[in-house]
């Protein structure tokens, strides 16, 4: 495998994570034939970060289960994978960029896919030995590690990565805490339905969840290691191990160094452009204007998220541009939980419950002027795929209809498009 950058490269991609790697697969599949090489912080070739929390983390799916691509693949399409490799500095005008060890690379255009760092924990003893965070590779083998020998875990952050790794360690017998500093869980992706939902869930299988608990400080031990989180309104959590899962700062610095316009990420339109002649932006750290969030300016974190903006740029370069218009989808297993979500629920009026969620399958159907804008599907795949029509298609619902679980959604769609 050719693992050197050279000294140009028609398409240098940054970053060797799912927008990074499908970019360069998109390419060859749309017919480009120039030179591409992927400069990579990480040493592994490309994988699918989604296991990390979930089989990977359990053990269940081996490091060669999530590779994106076998090694082979990256050979026999010719992609230089410059592993190890941090693009530090661009310089926009002569069409170079530079590695942290001073290597130059020109380049014809530049994909910028380099994802996030997870956020730190903003208060004392943040840092600590046994506070980690969950974003690569690594970080799963090590907190694999040192769970095996932990006594009690705090897990802090009831998003979906916090969620899936308490699940992951309740069910392998260890003692979990996990703390979120708003009312609910998952408060800012999903209706409180959901939320409370998976609340249940882990507490039924043992996982203590503790919502309205905001973190102060973790307090250490004299070798400087985490022995107990402290909340505001004074309580001691005892934690010999600490999961932060709190979101990520987007990696966008040299870009902006470079002068690329940046809010909460480097803003690029709609074929994934960023304000720089020639250089695009993908995946985690893009953001970009979406109109399955009313036109808003937003960053998605999503597998799907990645790939799409990943093939708009091949077909942007290749001559074939198409703007970004995907409808977003995600997913999570918990458990034998498998959510399924479509659309984006932001901003919803009405949050419908199809079934009932003490017993799955059930749904979760978000409504803005009675149309539906999204639906979080828990052990429910038919509507999950019938459900992605009534987005699409903008209809106006009957919400008896959709609540009737004796009809399909897709012939609730039918009523609607026949007036019935
Ligand atoms: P990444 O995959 O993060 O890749 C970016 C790469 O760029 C990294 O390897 C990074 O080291 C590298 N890099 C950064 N800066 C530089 C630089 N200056 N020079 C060179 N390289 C650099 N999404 C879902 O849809 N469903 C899920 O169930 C799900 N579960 C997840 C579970 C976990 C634990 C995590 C961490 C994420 C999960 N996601 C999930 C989110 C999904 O993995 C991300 O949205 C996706 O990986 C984004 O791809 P990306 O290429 O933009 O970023």
């Amino acid at each position: 495998m050719k693992c050197v950058l050279p000294s140009h490269s028609e398409i240098l991609i940054v970053g060797g994570g799912h927008a990074g790697a499908q970019a360069a697969i998109a390419l060859r599949q749309a017919g480009f034939a120039g030179s591409i090489a992927i400069a990579g912080a990480e040493p592994d070739l490309p994988y699918e970060r989604p296991p990390l929390s979930k089989d990977y983390f359990s053990g269940e799916k081996s490091f060669e289960r999530i590779r994106i691509r076998p090694p082979e693949f990256w050979v026999e399409r010719d992609i230089i994978m410059a592993l190890g490799v941090r693009i530090d500095t661009i310089r926009a005008d002569n069409h170079l960029a530079i590695t942290s060890s001073g290597h130059q690379v020109g380049y014809g255009k530049l994909i910028w896919a380099t994802g996030g760092d997870a956020r730190p924990l903003p208060c004392p003893g943040g840092r600590l030995d046994g506070v980690m965070t969950l974003r690569t590779r690594r970080d799963a083998d090590l907190f694999k590690h040192r769970a095996a020998e932990a006594r009690q875990i705090v897990v802090i952050g009831g998003g979906y990565i916090g969620l899936e790794s308490a699940a992951v360690l309740a069910k392998s017998g260890k003692p979990v805490v996990l703390i979120e500093a708003l009312g609910r869980v998952l408060a800012r992706v999903a209706g409180e339905q959901l939320s409370r939902f998976f609340e249940q869930t882990h507490s039924d299988h043992g996982v203590t969840v503790r919502v309205d608990s905001v973190v102060s400080a973790l307090e250490s031990d004299d070798d400087g290691k985490v022995r107990a989180v402290l909340l505001a309104n004074g309580e001691r959590l005892p934690a010999d191990l600490v999961l932060v899962g709190i979101g990520i700062v987007p990696a966008v610095e040299p870009l902006k160094n470079a002068g690329a316009d940046c809010s909460n990420g480097v803003l690029v339109d709609a074929f994934c452009r960023t304000s720089i002649a020639d250089v695009y932006a993908i995946g985690d750290c893009a953001a970009h204007t979406n109109s399955f969030a009313d036109g808003a300016v937003i960053r998605l974190e999503s597998v799907q998220n990645a790939n799409d903006m990943a093939t708009t740029v091949a077909k942007h370069i290749t001559g074939n541009a198409q703007p970004y218009d995907a409808i977003p989808w995600f997913w999570s297993n918990q458990y034998d939980i498998k959510l399924q979500t479509i659309g984006l629920s932001t901003g919803h009026e009405k949050a419908i419950v199809r079934g009932n969620p003490k017993t799955p399958p059930f749904s979760i159907i978000y409504l803005k002027n009675d149309k539906v804008i999204a639906l979080d599907c828990v052990n429910a795949v038919k509507d999950y795929v019938q459900g992605r029509k009534l987005i699409e298609m903008c209809a106006t619902v009957n919400i008896d209809d959709l609540t009737n679980t004796d009809i399909p959604l897709k012939e609730v769609l039918q009523l609607t498009t026949t007036g019935e």
